[in-house]
C-alpha cells in the first residue's frame, strides 16, 4: 500500500515536470518581428494630433480625435491591403448623449475602430486585443487643451496596430479582433457600446485584453521590477448571479473565475516566450478604485484582463502639459520607453496567438458529488474541435496562486484522480490539440 502511494506520488511529480511547454517556432517568429521603431512611430503619430479627447474636433484633418480615428482606420486598411484584404476593417459609431458625470457635455458621436482577422476553423470563437485611442488633459470634458496621451493610451494603440501587422500575415483557428475604442476617459463609453453589441448579437468572446498605459514610463527605468508588466484580473465575476455566488462560496471558487484563468494563461505564456520580461498577476479587477475598458466586458460575462506598466508616474498622465516649480508635467513621448512597449506587445501577441491556435476551453466541466469519497472525479463535454488530442487535468494546493501540477489523461471526457480529495486541492481541465496547443483552464462546477 505504501509502495503504491509512493509510485503514485512519483508519477504525478514526473508529470508536472513533463508538462512544461516548449516555445513554438511559429510564435517565436512573430515575436522577432515586433518592432519598437514602428511602435515609436505610431505613438509619435498619435501624439501629433495634439489632442484625442472624445470632445475634440471630429472634422479637422490634422488635430483632434477625428484625425486620429481616420489615421487608425487607414493603418488597418493598409495592413489589410498587404495581406490581400485579410482584415475586415470597421468604424463602429454611435451617438452618445450627455453623461451624468458631465464628461460628455453635448450629444457626441463616438467611434470605435477595429479590424477582424477571421479564424480558419473556428471563426465564431473570438479573442480581442484592445486599447483606447482617446486622451485627456486634467479635465476630461476639455476638447481643446493639448492632451498628447503618449502613454495613456497611444502605447496601447501602438501595441494593437503592431500585433495586427504581424498576425495578419498568419492564420489562426479562431478569430482575432484588433480593437481601438474612444470615450474611455468619459466612462468607458466606446468599450461599453462594443461589449453590449457583442452581447446582444451573442458573440462568443473567449477573452479580451485591454492594454492601457503600457509605456513603461522612463521615471522608473532603473526600478528593480522594471522587467515586468502587471496583469489585473478579477477573482469574483462582475456578472455573477446570486445562485452562482452561493455555489462559489460553498466550493471556494473566489480565486478561479474565467478571467483569473486567463491571467494564469498569460503568465504561463510569458514564462514560455519571454524569460527576461515577466507578468506580475494582480488579483484585482483593476487598480484600487479605478477602472478600464475590460470592465464593460466583464459585466457582460466575457473573460477579460488589463495590462498596465508596473510603476505609474502621475506627473505624466492626465496632466495639462506645463512646467510648474521646475517640474515638467505631461504625457509626452519623451517619457515612454518604446522597448518596454515592445516587450508588453510580445506578451500580448504570444498570448493571443496561443489562445487562437488552441482548442476552446472544455465546457460543462463538473466535479462529481454524487457520493462522498477521497478520490476526485471530473467530467466534461467533448470539445467540438476536430484536432483534439485530449485533455489535461491540472491542480494546485488551495493556497497556491497558479496551477502547479498537471497530467495528460488522453481523449476522454471523465477522469478520477485517485487519493486526492477535492476538499484539499483545486482542480481544472484544459483541452490539448494534436500540435500541443493548450486551452486556458476550465474550473469545474459541482455536478453529477
Ligand atoms: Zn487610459
Amino acid at each position: 500500500m505504501k509502495y503504491f502511494a509512493l509510485t503514485f506520488l512519483l508519477f504525478f511529480c514526473m508529470q508536472t515536470f513533463a508538462q512544461k511547454e516548449k516555445p513554438k517556432p511559429f510564435i517565436e517568429e512573430m515575436l522577432k518581428e515586433v518592432s519598437s521603431k514602428r511602435i515609436e512611430a505610431d505613438i509619435r503619430k498619435l501624439v501629433s494630433f495634439g489632442t484625442r479627447n472624445t470632445n475634440s474636433d471630429q472634422d479637422n484633418p490634422t488635430r483632434g480625435i477625428g484625425a486620429a480615428r481616420d489615421w487608425i482606420y487607414n493603418e488597418f486598411q493598409k495592413i489589410s491591403a498587404e495581406c490581400s484584404g485579410c482584415l475586415e476593417v470597421e468604424k463602429q459609431s454611435f451617438l452618445q448623449q450627455p453623461t451624468a458625470n458631465r464628461r460628455i457635455p453635448k450629444p457626441t458621436v463616438i467611434t470605435n475602430v477595429f479590424a477582424r482577422l477571421k479564424g480558419t476553423s473556428d471563426p465564431d470563437r473570438i479573442y480581442i486585443v484592445s486599447a483606447h485611442y482617446d486622451s485627456m488633459c486634467a479635465d476630461p470634458a476639455d476638447g481643446n487643451c493639448d492632451a498628447p496621451g503618449a502613454n495613456d493610451d497611444a502605447s496601447g494603440v501602438a501595441a494593437v496596430l503592431e500585433m495586427a501587422r504581424i498576425m495578419s500575415k498568419r492564420k489562426f483557428d479562431a478569430t482575432i479582433i484588433f480593437l481601438t475604442v474612444a470615450g474611455e476617459e468619459q466612462g468607458l463609453l466606446g468599450a461599453a457600446y462594443f461589449a453590449e453589441k457583442a452581447k446582444q448579437e451573442n458573440w462568443n468572446i473567449q477573452a479580451m485584453f485591454t492594454n492601457d498605459i503600457i509605456g513603461g514610463v522612463t521615471t522608473f527605468k532603473n526600478a528593480p521590477n522594471r522587467q515586468t508588466v502587471r496583469v489585473f484580473s478579477e477573482g469574483v465575476p462582475s456578472n455573477e448571479t446570486e445562485a452562482e455566488a452561493a455555489i462559489r462560496r460553498s466550493v471556494g471558487g473566489e480565486n478561479d473565475s474565467a478571467s483569473r484563468q486567463l491571467a494564469r494563461f498569460i503568465k504561463e505564456t510569458a514564462e514560455i516566450y519571454s524569460p527576461d520580461f515577466s507578468v506580475i498577476m494582480i488579483y484585482r479587477r483593476d487598480r484600487y478604485l479605478r477602472g478600464g475598458d475590460h470592465i464593460p466586458f466583464l459585466e457582460r460575462g466575457f473573460p477579460a484582463v488589463r495590462f498596465t506598466e508596473t510603476n505609474e508616474d502621475y506627473n505624466h498622465q492626465h496632466q495639462n502639459v506645463r512646467i510648474e516649480n521646475g517640474v515638467f508635467y505631461g504625457d509626452t513621448p519623451e517619457y515612454v520607453d518604446f522597448e518596454y512597449v515592445a516587450k508588453v506587445t510580445k506578451i500580448n501577441l504570444a498570448s493571443i496567438a496561443r489562445l487562437a491556435l488552441a482548442p476552446s476551453a472544455p465546457k460543462n466541466v463538473r466535479l462529481i458529488t454524487t457520493r462522498l469519497t477521497n478520490d476526485t472525479e471530473l467530467r466534461w463535454d467533448a470539445s467540438p474541435e476536430q484536432d483534439i488530442s485530449g485533455y489535461e487535468i491540472v491542480w494546485r494546493e488551495t493556497t497556491e496562486p497558479v496551477w502547479t501540477n498537471s497530467v495528460f489523461v488522453g481523449n476522454v471526457t471523465s477522469y478520477v484522480v485517485k487519493g486526492m480529495s477535492k476538499d484539499n486541492y483545486f482542480f481544472g481541465v484544459r483541452a490539448v490539440d494534436k500540435d500541443g496547443n493548450k486551452s486556458p483552464v476550465s474550473f469545474p462546477k459541482p455536478g453529477r
